[in-house]
Formats: structure tokens, sequence, C-alpha cells
């Protein structure tokens, strides 16, 4: 269901999809000379752009061509058929790299055999499908034999190629094939696949063949050619699998962009211990470390590798045994480092000691390596520091503020076992098996470290709610470890004594049985694994941040702070905080915020002590009474108006009056109810049972059937006005205290929730009125703003009406979404996940700010704004505010700020920077 929606997406998109190069869908590379090249991503996918390249740039590429993912979108429009012109350009080119390579597709005495790959726009490293050794059947297999004198060869070559076909073309699991060939080894008394031979192989083959026929109703299709064609078109396919579809979500892929398909002349690390594949880095992506980073393994294809079955070799061993190959590959890969100005990411295979680069790309890599490397670069004079600024994804900042183990109490704990350090971090939780029960755990609000022998691609739902993954198979490279990098999880990898029971949910390590629900614990900065729960630390950045530590003592500290000074050079809008308490502000000060964007005064209400003074407050039945209780509030949220002002060093502060329905100050009616019960069945009578006898019935009347749409925000300040009074009062006199101490700080006091400019006048007047009655008693003269929280679509409408009393809009997105979707916010959950597996909305617009719909109410309002009121302050304090896309869009219509919460300031600051020159170079 879900798919035949996703589809009809892709090819409602494909119709808008304008003929980019006249007439041309096929792409050759070979020879030297390639017909795209590195700028054509949208079209031939990063993999296919990236191997044109290097041809052009006359590195060894096995030949090619590529199928632009615009066949894709046809694919999708025409429900699975490629039109006959199509099908001639890929027999043309097909011809091309026959020639090209000297060898025939199904010839028997020299048979061409490609794979057939998937490559879009982004790498979605594992989530599409890629076949090799396409191009054999029961004639060409010998033919392959015969050519290279290598039957054993030959056969492994055969029996992989159906394997793969048979899994990803004709869908038959995985599991049906693994089972033939574990028969086979045990038979032969096999260990490893290197130990078959040519005989055994053979019979490999002939059982896999048996799996086709009898789970598909045919023969394993003989025709290279009709091959070519399934292949194909299940690459194109696999676009639209789960779990791709599940990566885009993650990552904000679009949907109709879609896959290019690479043909490509095979080369084999299969032949002998003279031959290997391997992936690499050209500086550890991890670490951000320059060093060259990699693994191979001997006598074996691609896949084997990046699968994670069996744990490769590192890289540098590859010196000892081929080192001119060796040697080359340094080099060739150095250059590529260079030309693209940015690590690489790159797939080889040796054949008999000859070197093919099969793929580069810019690598994945933590929050922390992308600091270290942009710094680095830089430092080198590969980068300026504005690239260096528009190369880091703002996203990833926010890892180096992640917090770590404290080194004491780790250090405390026995080692249980040891992994590859795959992703830094530190990681402490319940252990669980299965990605399903990591988010059933999860949900439960309980931390997990997801165990696997290894990750496979459909994972990804489960590393992406887990603390941690940790893996007992595979390198450094492998799935678990790419996909935990990029998302800046803690990973472990390739931890070889855990003997994991996937269905009992336990593991062992030296006989230590560990059940599913205990602690575990790890670093994946150093790969130990602990078997116990343990409290974590601040990260290096917010212990220099504390004074914990001296900045010339954190080096990770210093080029955090010079990346975003150089964005700050860039950068046009200004970035504040969502503070409510003086720390906060203090902590957003030092991340950089220059102001505070929104200061929620119910958050003081809730400070100690001070619940029960605003029940009296709520309580009150007259006037009089509600003073006497506004009366001990005043000098406690005047101390808080005086922290915050101190904690932003004289920067703007942002105020916001009252803005919730009162009933969330009270206990709930259902609690009082039970404990009213209770006293009179005690048979308590008295102060306390009248007490909350009181409390109940002012929780009925305040009871509403919308409190979301009720009595809150600039309403609660008409019905109740000595509230603004009181509150008015508290930031005009912190500020006067502060104006003595000479300190200059300009409140900014803003009223929420305005729909009609007459109900913003009516607390204007209480405002001016309070805040001159003030600084007359105070012999005091403070400046001060007026304005409103922009978060009702009629106040949006009516902008230009409310900037004649408003000196500055705030938008509040949050209620701005909430109110134009008529969605609440509160439980848009349950129905979202629906929303988007249907395709009726690609994202949470609680998250991602909502363009197409909520921005036209922001455009209006700043259009009106500024026609009324010429040089109005603008910003933005809802949850987009830290949202790098979001930020993007409120650089276009020129909002003056955003505000975020203290801990985005950072992402904000960068995002912010890539908007003002992405605006720059677009316009
Ligand atoms: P992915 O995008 O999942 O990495 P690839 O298309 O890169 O998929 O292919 C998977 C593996 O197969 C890679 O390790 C690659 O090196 C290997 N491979 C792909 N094409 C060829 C080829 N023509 N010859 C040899 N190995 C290949
Ligand atoms: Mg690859
Ligand atoms: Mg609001």
């Amino acid at each position: 269901m879900a798919k035949t929606v996703a589809r009809k997406a892709v090819r409602a998109q494909a119709k808008t999809t304008t003929n980019r190069k006249q007439g041309r869908h096929v792409y050759f590379f070979g020879d030297g000379k390639a017909d795209g090249d590195r700028t054509m991503r949208d079209l031939l996918g990063g993999k296919g752009s990236g191997l044109a390249e290097m041809t052009n740039a006359g590195l060894p590429v096995p030949p090619g061509f590529t199928i632009s993912t615009d066949v894709c979108a046809i694919y999708y429009r025409e429900k699975g058929r490629i039109p006959a012109d199509v099908d001639r350009a890929i027999a043309d080119n097909v011809r091309k790299l026959e020639k090209a390579a000297g060898a025939t597709l199904g010839s028997t005495d020299n048979p061409l055999l490609v794979s057939v790959r998937s490559g879009a726009k982004f790498s979605m490293p594992g989530m599409m499908d890629t076949i090799l050794n396409l191009g054999l059947n029961d004639a060409a297999v010998e033919g392959l034999k015969t050519r290279t004198s290598n039957g054993r060869f030959a056969f492994d070559s055969y029996r992989r190629f159906i394997q793969m076909f048979g899994n990803v073309v004709l869908e038959i699991p995985k599991d049906a094939f693994e089972h033939e060939l574990d028969s086979v080894k045990r038979i032969k008394g096999a260990t490893q696949d290197t130990d078959l031979d040519e005989s055994a192989l053979r019979d490999v083959v002939n059982r896999y063949k048996q799996v086709v026929r009898s789970k598909v109703g045919h023969e394993f299709p003989q025709d290279p050619h009709e091959q070519l064609k399934m292949a194909r078109d299940a690459v194109f396919r696999s676009w639209m699998n789960p779990r791709a579809q599940e990566y885009r979500r993650i990552y904000d892929i679009p949907d109709h962009i879609g896959t290019a398909v690479n043909v490509q002349m095979m080369v084999f690390g299969n032949t002998g211990d003279r031959s290997g594949t391997g992936v690499g880095f050209t500086r550890n992506p991890a670490t951000g470390a320059k060093e060259f980073f990699g693994e191979f393994l001997i006598n074996a294809q691609g896949e084997d590798v990046v699968a994670g079955i069996r744990t490769p070799q590192p890289i540098a061993q590859l010196a000892k045994v081929m080192p001119k190959a060796y040697k080359q590959l340094r080099e060739i890969t150095t250059r590529l480092e260079r030309h693209y100005k940015d690590v690489q990411d790159f797939e080889f295979t040796i054949q008999d000691e000859r070197l093919f680069m099969l793929q580069t790309r810019n690598g994945k890599r933590t929050g922390y390596a992308a600091v270290m490397i942009a710094t680095d670069l830089v430092a080198e004079k590969l980068i300026t520091p504005k690239d260096a600024v528009l190369q880091i994804d703002p996203e990833s900042l926010s890892q180096l503020l992640a917090p770590g183990f404290d080194p004491k109490e780790w250090k405390s704990i026995p080692l249980a076992t040891r992994g590859l350090p795959a992703s830094p971090g530190a990681a402490s939780g319940h252990v669980v098996f299965s990605a399903e029960d990591a988010v059933k755990w999860t949900d439960d609000g309980k931390p997990v470290i997801l165990v696997r022998r290894e990750t496979v691609p459909d994972d990804i739902h489960g590393m992406f709610v887990a603390q941690g993954v940790l893996t007992a198979t595979g390198g450094m490279t492998s799935h678990a470890a790419v996909v935990g990098r990029q998302m800046g999880k803690p990973s472990i990898v390739g931890a070889g004594e855990l003997e994991i029971d996937e269905n009992a949910k336990q593991f062992s390590i030296k006989g230590r049985v560990v059940r599913e629900g205990e602690f575990v614990s790890f670093d994946g900065l150093t790969g130990e694994v602990k078997l116990a729960k343990v409290a974590s630390r601040p990260s290096e950045i917010l212990q220099v941040l504390s004074g914990e530590l001296r900045p010339r003592d954190s080096d990770i500290y210093r080029r955090f702070t010079q990346i975003l000074t150089w964005a700050d050079k860039h950068r046009r809008m200004d970035v504040r905080a969502n503070a409510d308490q003086p720390d906060q502000a203090e902590l957003a000060y030092a991340f950089g915020a220059r102001g505070i964007g929104l200061c929620r005064t119910e958050h003081m209400f809730f400070g100690e002590g001070r619940i029960p003074i605003v029940q009296r407050m709520i309580l009150a039945e007259t006037e009089a009474d509600r003073r006497k209780a506004l009366n001990e509030l005043l000098p406690l949220q005047r101390g808080d108006f005086y922290g915050v002002f101190k904690g932003m060093h004289g920067q703007p502060v942002t105020i916001r009056t009252i803005d919730p329905p009162l009933h969330e100050f009270l206990p709930k009616r259902e609690e009082l109810m039970v404990e009213i019960v209770k006293l009179e069945s005690q048979g308590k009578s008295g102060a306390d049972l009248n007490g909350k006898l009181a409390l109940l019935r002012r929780v009925e009347q305040l009871h509403e059937f919308n409190p979301m749409l009720g009595h809150r925000g600039v309403r609660l300040g008409i019905t109740y006005p000595e509230i603004t009074e009181m509150q008015t009062r508290a930031i005009i006199e912190a500020a006067c205290e502060l104006a003595r101490e000479g300190i200059k700080v300009v409140p900014e006091i803003m009223i929420p929730l305005v729909g009609l400019v007459k109900e913003l006048r009516d607390q204007k007047a209480v405002v001016d009125r309070v805040a001159a009655e003030v600084m007359k008693e105070k012999g005091v003269k403070v400046k001060y703003l007026l304005g409103t929280m922009i978060e009702v679509p009629r106040g949006a409408l009516t902008a230009d009406q409310i900037a004649v009393d408003a000196e500055f809009f705030s938008f509040g997105t949050n209620d701005l979404t909430q109110l134009a979707f008529g969605f609440s916010r509160d439980d848009i959950g349950k129905f979202l996940r629906v929303y988007q597996d249907k395709k009726i909305l690609d994202k949470d617009p609680f998250a991602t700010f909502d363009i197409d719909g909520v921005g036209p109410l922001v455009r209006t309002a700043v259009e009106l704004g500024r026609k009324a009121r010429p040089g109005i302050k603008l910003g933005v304090c809802g949850e987009h505010g830290g949202d790098p896309s979001s930020i993007h869009f409120f650089e276009q219509v020129g909002l003056d700020y955003v505000s975020c919460s203290p801990y985005r300031v950072p992402v904000a600051r960068l995002a912010a920077a890539q908007a003002a020159l992405a605006v720059k170079v677009g316009d």
C-alpha cells in the first residue's frame, strides 16, 4: 500500500522534471574519456559522476556506462516500462563497452562480465542493490574458466552471481542460498568459502539453480541481455525498498530524485592470492586524524568487505603483501583528495596485482572528525575558511556536545572485551538484540544498546533510536560502522569475543552470559566494552565552557570555536537562545548566543517553593487576594529577570508574559479526587481537606474542552491585568537595578497569542503605565521595547495593524504551525507516521518548518509588518529556530534573528552562515 503511494509520488514528481540533456539517457566512460563529469551528480548519481571524473583523470577505472536518474523517473512514471529509445541507447553502449573490454556478453570463449550498480545523488550506503558478475550462464562460465585457466574462480563467480541475482532480482531470501552453501561446506569439511574447490563450487551452482527453480518456478535466466534488463529494473525498484525510504526520511533526501544505474566491466578480486578487494578513506573518518585508513580482503569480491561477514585486514597490511599496488593506491587517493578538496572514501579491487578504482566520494564522517578535517584542510591550504564553513553539516556539530564517561569511574570498571572503535562517543544502556526491540524499549523510555552479530541495512530504525551499536563481526567500513559514524552514534564493531545468540536474546563473553535488559556500556573512541551502567560526564567542549578545562588544553574546543568564528563572518542573522534561567543564559552566551529570543516567564513559576504561591494566586476569589499572591511572586520574578539579564551580559532579552492556561499550575482533577477520598475515608477533616476541596472546585471551574485554544496567552493578561502588571514591574525593576550597577539592558516585553491589534493595545497600556510608574519610583530611566508573538494566523494576516503598536515581532512557529494545520502538536504523534507512510506529509512540520503552508503566513506578516513600521525587529523563537533547513527559509525572508535552545546555538550559527552564503550564491 505504502509502496504504491510512494510510486505515485515519484511519478508525480517525474512529470515536473525537465529534460536536462535533450534525449540523452546513457553516459559512457572508458579508455580515458567519459561523457559525464563531477558536476553531473543529479543526473549520474554520486557513483556515476565519480567514475566519470576518475576516468577523465586517467585513473585505472574499468569501463562502463551510466543510465541516468531521468530513466529512473521514467521507469516509475511508465509503471516499470522502459521506452524503446532508451533500450536502444543501452544496447549501443553495451556494444561500445564490449569493444572497450575486448569481450562479448554471453560469449563462450571470452565472456564480458559486468556489475550493475545503484547510485543516487546522495550516497545511501547499503540501502540499494548491486549485482556482480552479470553475464554468466552455463556456457559462459566454461568460457571464463578457459580464458583464465581458473575453474575455481569461474564457478565462485557464477555462484555469487546466482546468489545476488536470485536475491535482488528474483526476491529469493538470502537464507535459501546460504543454507546450500553451508551444506556443501559441511560435506567438504570446509570452514571458509575460499576452502571450496571447483568441483565443490559446481555443486553449489547446481544447488543454487535448484533453489531458483523451486522458488520461482522457472530456470535461472540464461540470456545475458535479458539478465541485464532484469537487473537494471531491480536496481530502479530498490530505490523504493523500505530501508531506502527510511534512510531518506532520516536524512531528508527527497524521494523524487531517483537512482542511476551503473553498468561496469567486472574486475576480479577473487582470482586467487594475488588479488583482493578493499575500501578506505584518505583520513580517519571517526577521529579526523590524517592517516590512511581502510581495510581489504585477499581473494574476495567487493561485497565481502562491506557486508561485514569476514573481518578484513587493516590496509597497512597491504603494503606488505602487494607493495606496488599499495603505493599506487596511496598516490591515486592522495590525488583524489586534492582534486575534490575533501576526504575521499574509495573502493578498489586488485586483480592479479593490478589496481582498479571502483568508486570515490566525499567520505561520511563524525561531527568530531568533520571539525578536525575542515580545520586541517584549511591549515594545509587545500580549502579556504569559507569552504570549511560550507563543508560541515551543521547538525553534526551537536555530536561534539554529547557527553562522555567520567574517566575515573570508567577506569574502575573491569574491561569485558574490545572491538574496533568505529564511531566515538560514550554509550550506556540495556542490551537488546533486534532493531524492533530497540524501538520498543526506547518507546518505553529505556536507553538501549543494540547488540548484533553484524548489522544489516534493515536495522537502520533500531540504530537510530539506540544509544550505541555493538557488533561481533565486521570492520571499520562495515555497514554498522559507516551508518554509525554518519548518525554520530557511538559504535563498536568486530568485537570478536562476543558470542551472540539472537534467538535466546543473550550473548556471552568468555563464558559470562549477558541477557536482554542487562546493562552494557562502551566507549566508541577506544573500543572498550564494559558490563555495567556508567554515568556520563559533559563533553570536552562543555568542560571548557564551564571552566573545568582550559581552552589551550583542548584542541577540539579551539577548532570548534575556530569554525564558528569563521561562520560568524558570513552570517547575516543574529542567533539568540531560548532560555528562562540565569545558568541557561550563561551557557547560551558561552555558545555564542547574543540575546535571548524567548524567556518563558511561566517556567519560573515552577521554580522551588513557588507553585503554592502561584496556586494561591489562581485560587484567589477576589482581586485583592490575587494581588497579595502576586506581591509574593514579584521579588522572586524580579530576581529571575535580574539573573537572566546579567547572564546575557546586556544583550537583548525578550520576555514573554504569561502564556499557558492556568490549569497547568494546578494538580490534575483525578489526583485531587483520589486524595480527597483518602482523607475522607481516614475520617479526616479540617484545613487540609477543605483546601483540597477548594482546589478541586477551582480545577473544575478552569476545565476547558480545548485548553490550547482556550483561556491562555494575551487572553489571560486581558482578564487578569494584575498579572501583566506584576510581570512588567519585575522586568523594569530588574532593569533599573542593573542600570544602577552600570549594566545597560533593553528588555523586550512580548505579548503572546495576539490575533487582534486591540488585544495588544490593551496590554500595551498596562505595560506602559506600570513601566512609567516604576521608573518614577526608582528615579531611573530604562529603554524597553514592546512587541508581540506572531503565532495566530489572524495576527499574521493583520500584521500591518499590529505593527502600529508592536515594535517587534517574534514568530512563534510552534503555535503558528499548530494553528495553520489544525494539528495539535501534542497529539500529532498518533497519526504522523501514517501520514508519512502514505506520503501525505514528508516531514514532521513541528521539526522542519512547512515552507509551503506556514511559510506564506510568515512572509505576509514580514511584508505587512515592514510596510507599517519600517525597521521593525523580526525574529523567530519556535523550535524551528535551531533547524538548519528552516533557518534557510528564515534567511530568505530576511528575519533579523533566529532563537533556539542553548545547545542548538552552535548548529544555528553554522546553519545561518551557510544560509547566508547560499542565498548570496543563489540569488
Ligand atoms: P554500494 O553502493 O553498496 O557500495 P557498489 O555498487 O559500490 O555498491 O558495489 C558493491 C561492491 O561491489 C563494491 O565493493 C565494489 O567495489 C564491488 N564492485 C562493483 N562493481 C564492480 C566491478 N565492476 N568489478 C569489481 N567489483 C565491483
Ligand atoms: Mg560502493
Ligand atoms: Mg505559543
